[in-house]
């Protein structure tokens, strides 16, 4: 079954990807890396198989897509460990109070790897959801 909202995701990612490439004069993307959270209402796996029948149109496609699987995580509100919520309990499963929410529910550009920029490093990171201007400045 394919969906739009995956592909239509994966083309922002894409599209503000290649704005990095262009603003670093690199010749291509090595890889790209996004952070998927539990609760993004993003399938990864939708995603992967997107990337994989994307064509190459207006811009070139990175090598490779990596995908951050982030599960919904909590920090205990009586004993401070973090802890995965599992089956989305927000109950801490070594003494039962609650959960505090921490990360889990972003879609967002983690990395762009790119090949033979001319002015700066390998890797550059982007903070942010996708969409925003990147925060490396030389
Ligand atoms: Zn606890």
């Amino acid at each position: 079954m394919t969906r739009m909202h995956e592909q239509s995701l994966l083309r922002s990612v894409l599209e503000h990807s290649d704005a990095i490439r262009r603003k670093h004069h690199a010749s291509r993307i090595k890889e790209v890396r996004v952070e998927v959270g539990a609760l993004a209402g993003v399938d990864p796996t939708l995603l992967a198989s997107a990337f994989h029948r994307v064509e190459s149109g207006d811009f070139p496609i990175p090598e490779s897509l990596v995908i951050d699987e982030v599960p919904l995580t909590g920090v205990c509100s009586a004993c401070d460990d973090e802890h995965t919520m599992e089956d989305f309990r927000p109950d801490c499963p070594a003494c039962g109070a609650w959960l505090r929410f921490v990360r889990g529910d972003a879609f967002r550009l983690i990395s762009v790897t790119l090949v033979d920029a001319r002015n700066e490093g390998p890797t550059l990171s982007s903070e942010g959801p996708v969409g925003r201007e990147e925060s490396t400045r030389g």
